[in-house]
């Protein structure tokens, strides 16, 4: 049908956010009857204006995939069997219960992978669950990826959301650093179409600069490519900080004169980390270096933008910290253009006045290595040791909700052996994969267009003021619960309401607790009043949708339960299907900081502290580098994520994509070739994987990406299983974590390459 004919008027048209990745594109979605028959860009969406990429229209084959679970599972004899899902819940309670009460709640550990982080109702259901479980041992992706950023925000600004972002549409000089949102779409910097947002900074006559050690997709846009040596990249920003400095170019801004502590000692502790003086090791020549940080300090408006390559190195705090530091000492922070603060519309995390209370983290430490516990989270590289290790507080049993950890945490081997230890394990998954084949009970959530969507997790990203909410585009089967009714309905069980309680309960606790704490904030807009009038106003909503109300109501554009008529409630998101425009970001500090002294803290020092692990360990001694010594990184491909998007045929259709980048000078001294197989060996396991030689990538580094590995017997991922690629969570060191974030390094690890078959 031509895109102008009249539908049939059978078919409707549904717009929704795309839950995928973080650039919260949306769609317009054409339906007949409960079939989607075509997703496109939505063109009026107020953020996308209809950019979406190959993924997003997936949504109609992840939806009637027909490996994707239907009705609960419960393994018996080994052996996964449906069942109805009164039984699936009869089940959890009985073994749930036994697990208490022979181990206590302690002995429960939760696991929440990164598909949470874009589902509503998993976000605002899954605390109630942890609260019910008595403050368990908590996982979740965070600590493979972006929790050192985080952290560091927390320590320079007081919270771990108060995260800058790149003012990507008015920049003026965008430098990225281990980040390829060409291809990645943008993370912890929400934006749809990065391609059209890029070419519009070249058309504006900015400047893009990227450090990578591969040439991505981003890098071959960029003016200037500098093929960094991996996991230098604190040792980078430092001398860019001492180039200032050296030139008396510091300069944090009027903006900001009289809000920031620590400028002089923070630029004294880098002191030393000289172009010159780190050229060796980041394999940048220091005249490179001063040229980037001039650029920098001449530029009307720039920005420092770092994320995964930054995060996950090894030194992920310090290097997050440093991209603050820059930032600042450029006169970029909180101005147009530079790096900045969203202020969302409704956020589960980070809301109300705060108070000031300062950034606390690690002063709890996992039993058995004794990592830091950082803002309640354990390093999911810890999981493994957790469950074997024999103790008082061995975890026996692990609740897991949309994750694949054996796939996405270091080490997966030994996490995949653990998994058989535990006494029970209950997956809240879409797909029997390679972690959830473990479970004993396995409850999956409805597809992601039958659940409605609001990125409440992103919105602290989001680099423009934007509000979307979508309703569910397809009902859901009779008797089938929604994702938060079996959190809440786990939640209930494991306080012991048992297998019949209503799912309601929960959200009626957690809206009286929002809005009661809100009439308790003097800083609130509706403090002092009335809560039971408040809660009444919310009427007979369920579920996300009566605490979406609640968070939208009480956020800086909300309506505040009638005292601001103009302003948001849900209903008024559900009237705008493309979304509401905010507008740009504004500066926000420093009303936004909750640094106990009220300033943005530029020398924490727990950071300084391990600003000396940096300098002991990258500059502390020659670094032995025999035949097929290399350092392995990861990458990302446009059309996949992470693991579970490989059951996708059109996305993993065409040439293989799990290969192993080498140079062709390495390719040439390893005897390895370009088609041929490799072996990859680290300290903690070895890999066999197809070579790809090519020039796009540093000599020295080699490159592997993630959430591959499939085929393996009890899963049930068809498509997967014929694309299986490696798992590259074989070769991660479960021991190598950051200090300060508990966060592995899953880029810059030491390998050995070697060819299979001979030269
Ligand atoms: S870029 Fe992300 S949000 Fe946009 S369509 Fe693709 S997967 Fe969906």
């Amino acid at each position: 049908m031509a895109p102008d004919e009249p539908r049939p008027s059978t078919e409707r048209i549904a717009f929704r956010t795309c839950p995928l990745c973080e650039a919260t594109c949306g769609l317009e979605i054409t339906v007949r009857g409960d079939t989607v028959v075509r997703i496109r860009g939505d063109r009026h969406d107020v953020f996308s204006a209809g950019f979406i990429c190959p993924k997003g229209s997936t949504l109609k084959q992840l939806h009637d995939d027909p490996d994707r679970l239907r009705g609960p599972l419960v393994r018996r004899d080994g052996v996964h069997v449906e069942v109805s899902w009164a039984e699936a819940w009869a089940e959890v309670e009985r073994r749930l219960t036994e697990v208490i009460d022979r181990h206590g709640r302690q002995a429960i550990a939760t696991y929440h992978g990164n598909p949470v982080a874009h589902s509503l109702g998993a976000m605002l259901f899954g605390r109630p669950f942890s609260q019910a479980l008595a403050n368990p041992v908590r996982f979740t992706a965070s600590t493979v990826d972006q929790w050192p950023r985080q952290v560091a925000a927390g320590h320079v600004f007081g919270s771990p959301v108060a995260v800058p972002v790149p003012d990507l549409d008015r920049t003026d000089l965008l430098v990225v650093i281990g980040a390829n949102p060409m291809v990645s779409n943008g993370s912890l910097c929400t934006t749809p179409d990065v391609p059209g947002r890029l070419a519009a900074l070249r058309a504006r006559g900015g400047t893009l600069v990227v450090l990578d050690p591969v040439r991505t997709r981003t890098a071959q846009e960029a003016d200037w490519w500098l093929p960094i040596r991996p996991g230098t990249d604190a040792l980078a920003l430092a001398a860019v900080v001492n180039s200032l400095a050296a030139a008396g170019r510091i300069d944090p801004g009027e903006h900001l004169a009289g809000h920031v502590d620590g400028l002089d000692e923070a630029v004294a502790a880098v002191a030393g980390l000289t172009a010159e003086s780190v050229a060796d090791v980041t394999g940048i020549p220091a005249t490179d270096m001063h040229r980037l940080a001039g650029m920098l300090a001449d530029a009307p408006s720039a920005v420092v933008y770092g994320r995964i390559g930054t995060t996950t190195a090894g030194f992920g705090t310090v290097t997050s910290w440093l991209i603050d530091l820059v930032n600042t000492v450029t006169g970029n922070l909180d101005r147009p253009g530079g790096a900045m603060f969203a202020e969302p519309a409704a956020s589960p995390v980070g809301g109300g006045s705060g108070g000031r209370r300062g950034f606390h983290a690690g002063s709890r430490r996992s039993r058995v290595s004794g990592h830091p516990v950082v803002l309640g989270e354990h390093p999911a590289a810890a999981m493994a040791e957790e469950i074997v290790t024999p103790g008082e507080g061995q975890l026996r049993a692990l609740i897991t909700v949309a994750g694949n950890p054996v796939l996405s945490t270091p080490h997966g081997a030994a996490l995949d052996a653990a998994l058989d230890e535990l006494e029970l394990m209950i997956a809240v998954d879409i797909y029997l994969n390679e972690t959830t084949r473990h479970a004993d009970i396995v409850l999956p959530p409805p597809s992601a267009l039958q659940r409605s969507h609001f990125d409440a997790a992103l919105a602290p990203f989001f680099v423009r003021n934007v509000a979307n909410y979508s309703p569910a585009v397809l009902p859901l089967e009779p008797g089938r619960p929604d994702e938060w009714e079996i959190l809440a309905k786990l939640a209930l069980i494991a306080q012991g309401a048992g297998a019949e309680a209503d799912p309601d309960v929960v959200t009626g606790l957690a809206v009286a607790g929002l809005v009661r704490s809100a009439t308790q904030d003097d800083a609130s807009v509706v403090a002092g009043r009335d809560p039971d009038e408040l809660i009444a106003l919310i009427g007979d909503r369920r579920g996300p949708e009566a605490l979406l109300d609640v968070m939208v109501q009480l956020g800086p554009y909300g309506a505040a339960f009638g005292a601001r008529p103009d302003g948001l409630t849900l209903d008024r998101l559900i009237e705008h299907p493309h979304g509401i425009d905010l507008g740009p970001l504004r500066p926000r500090l420093p009303g936004l900081l909750r640094t106990a002294s009220g300033r943005v803290e530029l020398a924490p020092p727990a950071v300084l502290v391990d600003l000396e692990r940096v300098r002991a360990e990258l500059l502390g001694g020659a670094r032995q580098r025999g035949p097929g010594s290399a350092l392995l990184v990861g990458r990302r491909h446009l059309r996949s994520n992470n693991s579970w998007m490989h059951n996708v045929s059109v996305l993993v259709s065409g040439r293989p994509r799990c290969t192993l980048l080498v140079h062709p000078d390495d390719a040439a001294a390893w005897g390895v070739l370009d088609g041929g197989v490799a072996r990859v060996t680290s300290r903690v396991g070895s890999v066999e994987v197809p070579v790809e030689v090519t020039d796009e990538i540093r000599p020295g580094v080699v490159s592997l990406p993630h959430g591959w590995g499939h085929g393996v017997d009890g899963t049930r991922l068809r498509v997967a299983a014929e694309h299986a690629g490696v798992n590259s969570n074989l070769l991660t060191d479960d021991r190598a974590i950051d200090p300060l974030s508990a966060t592995s390094t899953l880029n810059a690890i030491p390998v050995q390459v070697s060819p299979v078959g001979g030269r």
